[in-house]
C-alpha cells in the first residue's frame, strides 16, 4: 500500500473547499487546504454574494431615503454618496465573517492550510512552493471567474468584473452592464438606486434568462421604474475607450438599428468560466470542458479518487449548492458513504427589490422537461403585510403536476428568498399541501402567500357546488342570505 502524507487534499479554499476541510478534519481525516490568495473564503466572502448584499442594502436604504414621501414622511434632499464609506462598510463585513473563514479556526478544527498554486505533479500529488504534497484522495474546488466575451475591442478596454465592483473609489457617473442575469440585474439596481446612470444590454428577449418570463418582466419593470434602461435583443457590435473613464458600446438592436452607449465604466457580467487551467489537469487525465470540471453523480472526476465540487463542476453556481456538494464529497470520500447528489430542490434568488426566488419546476423548465402542469398564484397587493410595507409588487406561483404534488414554486416580491425556505421545508419533507393550508400562519406577515397559493388550490375543491349541494342535503343548509346585483 503506497503511504501518502494526508488522506484528502483539498484545492480552493472558497464554499465548496472549507465545508469540505471542516467535514474531513472534524471526522479525523488528515486534512491539507491550498488557497492561492491570501485568505481564505473565495468568491462568495471576498467578491461575491457577501460584498454584493452588503452594497445592496445600502443602496435600497438609499432609495428609501430618497424616496421617504411614499411613507408620509417628509422629504429630504439627500447628498450624493460617498462609494469609498459604502466599500469600508462592505470591507468590515467581509473582516468580520472572515474570522469564521480564518486559518486559525481550520487549524483549531485539524486542517493545515497552507498559500500558494499548486500543479498535479501525478495523480495523488501537487507541487508548489518548490514542495510535494501527497493525498490518498484529492479535491478540486477551485471556483470560478468572470468569463471574458470575445467582444471586438474589449480587450483593449478597461472593464469592470466582479472582482473589481466593490472597491471603486467613486459612484460611477454612468455604466453599461453586459449581460442580464442575477449578478449584472442586482448591480444594475444598486448603482442605479446609487445614482448611476446604468443601461443593460441583453443579448435574448428577457432579462434572468433561467427563470419564466413573466416572473423576469416583472423585474425589470421594477428596474425601470427606477431608471435602469434596458436593451434586449441587443448584440454588441464593438467596443473602445477613449480614456480610463470614457468607453463607448455599439450594439445593434433587434430591428437592426445601432446605438452607442458611452459610459464611464462598462461591467461585464456574462457568465463564469471554472478555474481549472493551471492545474495541471491534462497531465493526469482528470477531464473537463468549457463549462468544467466532468463529475459523475457522487462528484468523482474521471480520476475516481479525485473530486470536484462547487462552481469548478459549472452545476449550479451558488454558494450553498457548493456547500451541499461539499458534504456529499465528504460523505464519499472520508466517510465511505455513497451519496449522489440530487439537484431536484436546489433554490435559488436574485436579491433585487423586488427578489425572485425559486425552488424546483417553473414553467420553463417544465416545458423542457416535457412535463404537463397547472400553476396557481397569488399575488402580494393581496397580502396586508406587504401593503403595510408598501409593497405592491410582485406574485407567487405554485406548480403542480398532474398528480396534483407540487413540483416548483417562484415567488417574486419582498424579502421571496426568505419566504422560499418555508418551501424549502415543506418540499423535501414531503409536507402535504393540506398540511401547509391548514398551518396556522402570524397574521399580517408576508409568509401568509405561502398558505394562501395553496388555499387557491384547494378553494374550488371545498366551496364547489358538489360538496355545497352535499350540506344542504344533509344538514338542511338555507342557502345565500344575499343576493349581489352584479
Ligand atoms: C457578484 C456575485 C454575487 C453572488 N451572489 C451569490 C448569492 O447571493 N448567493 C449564492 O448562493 N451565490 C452567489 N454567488 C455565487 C457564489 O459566489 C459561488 O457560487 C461560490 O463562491 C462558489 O463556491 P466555490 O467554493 O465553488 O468557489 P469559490 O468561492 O470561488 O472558491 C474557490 C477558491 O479556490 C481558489 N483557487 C482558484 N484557483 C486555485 C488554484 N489553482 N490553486 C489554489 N486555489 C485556487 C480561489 O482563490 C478561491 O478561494 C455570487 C457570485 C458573484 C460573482
Amino acid at each position: 500500500m503506497p503511504s501518502y502524507d494526508y488522506d484528502i487534499g483539498i484545492i480552493g479554499g472558497g464554499a465548496a473547499g472549507l465545508t469540505v476541510a471542516a467535514g474531513s478534519a472534524q471526522l479525523g481525516a488528515k486534512t491539507l487546504l491550498i488557497e492561492k490568495e491570501k485568505e481564505l473564503g473565495g468568491d462568495c466572502l471576498h467578491y461575491g454574494c457577501v460584498p454584493s448584499k452588503t452594497l445592496i442594502r445600502t443602496a435600497q436604504v438609499y432609495h428609501l431615503m430618497k424616496t421617504s414621501t411614499k411613507f408620509g414622511l417628509p422629504g429630504v434632499k439627500v447628498p450624493p454618496v460617498k462609494y469609498t464609506h459604502i466599500t469600508k462598510r462592505i470591507q468590515s463585513v467581509i473582516g468580520t465573517i472572515q474570522e469564521h473563514d480564518s486559518v486559525e479556526r481550520f487549524c483549531s478544527l485539524g486542517a493545515k492550510v497552507i498559500f500558494g498554486t499548486p500543479v498535479f505533479s501525478d495523480d495523488h500529488a501537487i507541487r508548489m512552493n518548490g514542495e510535494t504534497y501527497t493525498a490518498k484522495r484529492w479535491v478540486i474546488a477551485t471556483g470560478s471567474s468572470p468569463a471574458a466575451p470575445p467582444f471586438k475591442g474589449l480587450t483593449e478596454t478597461p472593464y469592470l468584473t466582479n472582482k473589481e465592483i466593490f472597491s471603486l473609489d467613486r459612484v460611477p457617473e454612468s455604466m453599461v452592464i453586459l449581460g442580464a442575469g442575477p449578478i449584472a440585474t442586482e448591480m444594475a439596481q444598486a448603482f442605479c438606486r446609487l445614482d448611476t446612470e446604468v443601461h443593460v444590454v441583453q443579448r435574448s428577449g428577457q432579462i434572468l434568462s433561467r427563470e419564466d418570463k413573466d416572473m423576469a418582466d416583472l423585474v425589470m419593470e421594477a428596474l425601470r421604474s427606477e431608471g435602469v434602461r434596458f436593451y434586449l435583443n441587443s448584440t454588441v457590435q464593438h467596443i473602445s475607450s477613449h480614456g480610463e473613464d470614457s468607453q463607448e458600446v455599439v450594439i445593434k438592436q433587434g430591428d437592426n438599428t445601432p446605438v452607442s452607449l458611452k459610459a464611464e465604466k462598462i461591467l461585464v457580467a456574462m457568465g463564469r468560466k471554472p478555474n481549472i487551467s493551471d492545474l495541471g489537469l491534462g497531465g493526469i487525465d482528470v477531464a473537463f470542458d468549457r463549462k468544467g470540471l466532468k463529475v459523475d453523480d457522487r462528484l468523482k472526476t474521471t480520476r475516481k479518487h479525485i473530486y470536484g465540487a462547487g462552481d469548478v463542476t459549472g452545476v449550479y453556481q451558488f454558494t450553498h449548492a457548493a456547500g451541499y456538494e461539499g458534504g456529499i464529497v465528504v460523505s464519499n470520500a472520508v466517510f465511505h458513504l455513497p451519496r449522489k447528489v440530487n439537484y431536484k430542490w436546489i433554490p435559488w434568488c436574485t436579491y433585487s427589490d423586488p427578489e425572485l426566488a425559486s425552488i424546483g419546476m417553473n414553467e420553463k423548465r417544465a416545458k423542457e422537461a416535457g412535463i404537463s402542469y397547472s400553476t396557481f398564484t397569488e399575488p402580494f397587493a393581496g397580502n396586508d403585510r406587504s401593503l403595510a410595507e408598501g409593497e405592491r409588487v410582485g406574485k407567487i406561483k405554485m406548480l403542480l403536476d398532474e398528480k396534483e404534488n407540487p413540483i416548483g414554486v417562484q415567488i417574486l416580491g419582498p424579502h421571496a428568498g426568505e419566504l422560499l425556505n418555508e418551501w424549502v421545508a415543506a418540499l423535501n419533507g414531503k409536507v402535504k399541501l393540506s398540511t401547509l393550508a391548514s398551518a396556522v400562519h402570524p397574521y399580517p406577515t408576508l409568509s401568509e402567500i405561502n398558505r394562501k397559493v395553496v388555499g387557491a388550490y384547494f378553494s374550488p375543491k371545498i366551496f364547489s357546488d358538489k360538496v355545497k349541494k352535499g350540506l344542504k342535503l344533509f344538514f338542511q343548509l338555507k342557502g345565500r342570505a344575499c343576493e349581489s346585483e352584479a
